[in-house]
């Protein structure tokens, strides 16, 4: 089959890895440059981890392993460095994750606070602590390179600076060409409901632009991957963390401003990089607060903060991912072409159509 895919970050550039091992004829198109830094997928760091409350993600996390120690081997490449990855914060957010990693069968250790402090002197914990070791980082610009390497190898066209303007039935239009193809992927993140026409019913889409930043590290300590969720001593949204090659980088979850993608200003706001650093100082003895270095990037998210991968005709939607994607993309890219082979929508979470919010 020919199949278009508009959209070269992870989601995209997984799904044209996994159609051209398919055999399928696959043409990636992309609006900017290898490398770019408008969307959601550039970066040195995102966290991989199993660590979810609902089953169906566990086992998509597991999946995604598996495939994506397959890329590492086929592109000869390192992107997944397992550190361990701990939950802390309320107990009602942490235990449902110690039952889901249980019943999947998954390694995973509770600790007390006390005992945590000792394990890892960067962190600061005020309740019961979730650690499971098959968790850490993946490398983000190094990953979507080794995608689209990948799916290049195995005959994939891959075309940079090709916005697409306008998709029908069977046709996708850049300002240059006309590609036919038996099945379009629209792969979009932020800009999804730009290029999707108005028939096909998305859940709301938001886009906001978030601000992480890195931190230096203090101490040559081990650092996992981790999740501080509100609770306890913890007010607001939460906070991520991991250690990668430009830091310590922590962010709040989903709590950046609306922006429209194509207008956004890419400044990080001062009172955001100030909670960043008030965080640091109460919770992360491992690094120098004062050296936040702040970055952008683009979170588009659903009501209920599942994903869409559906399908409608011979359109497939793979979006919304709601700033919890990239760990998945092998896997996503699977659905997507088990979508494009004709199959339906694997699970009822990820259905287009309108959501309530959770
Ligand atoms: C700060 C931050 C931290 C995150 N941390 C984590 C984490 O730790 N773990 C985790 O699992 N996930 C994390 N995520 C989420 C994850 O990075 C995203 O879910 C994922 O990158 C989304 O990828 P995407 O391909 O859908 O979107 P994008 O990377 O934005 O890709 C969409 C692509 O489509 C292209 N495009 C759009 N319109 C057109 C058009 N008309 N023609 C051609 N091309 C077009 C865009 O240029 C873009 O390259 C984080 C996200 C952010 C922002």
């Amino acid at each position: 089959m020919n199949v278009v895919v508009v959209g070269g970050g992870v989601i995209g550039a997984a799904s044209a890895w996994v159609l051209a091992r398919r055999g399928h004829r696959v043409t990636l198109l992309e609006q900017f440059a290898p490398g770019h830094r408008y969307g959601a997928s550039h970066g040195t760091s995102r966290i991989f981890r199993h660590a979810y409350a609902d089953d169906y993600y566990v086992d998509l996390a597991a999946r995604a392993y598996t495939l994506w120690r397959k890329l590492e081997n086929d592109t000869a490449t390192e992107l997944l460095t397992l550190t361990g990855a701990v939950d802390h914060g309320a107990p009602v957010i942490v235990t449902p994750r110690v039952e889901a990693l249980a019943k999947a069968g998954l390694a995973s250790e509770v600790l007390e606070p006390r005992e945590a402090q000792k394990r890892w002197a960067g962190l600061k914990f005020d309740t019961t602590v979730l650690y499971h070791p098959d968790a850490g980082r993946l490398h983000a610009d190094r990953s979507v390179a080794a995608f689209t390497a990948a799916a290049a190898a195995l005959g994939a066209r891959i075309e940079y600076g090709s916005p697409v303007r306008s998709i029908s039935a069977s046709e996708v239009s850049t300002d240059a060409h006309t590609y036919v193809a038996d099945h379009i992927v629209v792969a979009a993140g932020a800009w999804t409901s730009k290029v999707v026409d108005s028939h096909v019913t998305l859940p709301e889409l938001v886009t906001t632009q978030e601000q992480p930043a890195h931190f230096l590290p203090t101490t040559s300590a081990d650092w996992p991957s981790f999740i501080h969720h509100p609770g306890a001593e913890l007010d607001g949204e939460g906070i991520y963390g991991l250690q990668g090659e430009e830091g310590v980088k922590i962010g709040e979850h989903g709590t950046g401003p609306i922006v429209d993608p194509d207008t956004r200003n890419f400044v990080a706001r001062e009172d955001g990089v100030d909670r960043l650093q008030t965080y640091a100082r109460t919770w992360l003895p491992g690094v120098d607060a004062a050296s936040a270095d702040p970055l952008t990037c683009l979170y588009t998210t659903t009501p209920d903060s599942n994903f869409v991968v559906d399908r409608v005709g011979n359109l497939t939607v793979a979006g919304g991912f709601s700033g919890h994607g990239f760990k998945f993309a092998p896997a996503i890219g699977e659905l997507v072409a088990d979508l494009v082979d004709g199959g339906t929508s694997e699970t009822p979470l990820f259905r287009l159509g309108a959501r309530q919010i959770s």
